[in-house]
């Protein structure tokens, strides 16, 4: 279980999150919603242990993280797949995906894991040996999410996966996260695509200013008036 207890994030002298609390219990799929600029990425980057200087409690499964690095996170089981994807366009699939496979335990299974990821994302072994730069939006976004489960995380922290993409790959994903969930990885997405993801979530949060200001199961939050009239246009 992931327990965010009074988060605070900076950039230099710049506060961006305000004591944030968030749970994420296992098998669960969150989401994180809000408008442009209220803090997402920059909650998953400290989630991550990328780009912020934080304050106050993060635990996963126990753990405290906050001064660990990235590179002791992922170990833990904890896998971002950041925004806008940040693949190896030069590299081909095959070897995108064996760079996620970097930690010591996900070396030792990982021609097991790559015939899993090869199951559920077909498209990763057709294009195999085709360079990631050339693959469509939706490919790569298949590519980073591939290249997250070679490191066999226990949760995905997922931002804005459906950004640019094309409705068919946008009804994909949120398949694939339901699939997730099925082979027990709990999940946190952050969306911009407010209705879908709430749909698929369990629960869900409203951030607003570097701030939660709404909380709840996700649809419920979909008949919330507060919410329908800030985000879904209603
Ligand atoms: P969007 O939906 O537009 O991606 P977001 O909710 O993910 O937005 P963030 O990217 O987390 O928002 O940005 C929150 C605030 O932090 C913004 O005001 C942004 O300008 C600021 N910010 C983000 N990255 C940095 C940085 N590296 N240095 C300084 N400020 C930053």
């Amino acid at each position: 279980m992931l327990k965010v207890e009074k988060l605070n994030a900076f950039y230099g002298q710049i506060q961006v999150l305000h004591g944030i609390d968030l749970t994420v219990a296992d098998g669960e799929i969150v989401g994180l919603v809000g408008a442009n600029a209220a803090g997402k990425s920059t909650l998953m980057y400290s989630l991550a242990g990328l780009r912020t200087f934080c304050t106050g409690s993060i635990r996963f499964n126990d753990a405290p993280l906050i001064g660990l690095p990235a590179y002791d996170r992922v170990p833990l089981g904890l896998v971002l797949v950041p925004e806008r994807r940040r693949l190896f366009p030069f590299m081909n699939v095959l070897e995108n995906l064996e760079i996620g496979a970097y930690t010591k335990a996900a070396r030792a299974t990982a021609a097991k894991t790559l015939d899993e990821v090869f199951t559920l994302l077909p498209v990763l072994a057709e294009r195999r040996t085709q360079i990631a730069g050339t693959l469509s939006g939706g490919e790569q976004q298949m590519l980073a999410i591939g290249r997250a489960l070679m490191a066999k995380p226990k949760t995905l922290l997922l931002d804005e996966p459906t950004e640019g993409l094309a409705p068919i790959y946008v009804k994909l994903l949120f398949d694939l996260i339901a699939d997730l969930r099925n082979k027990g990885i709990t999940v946190l997405i952050v969306e911009q695509n407010v209705h879908h993801v709430l749909q698929v979530s369990d629960r869900a949060y409203v951030l607003e200013n570097g701030r939660i200001v709404l909380e709840g199961r996700g649809q419920d939050l979909l008949n919330d008036e507060r919410l329908k009239v800030a985000y879904l246009g209603l």
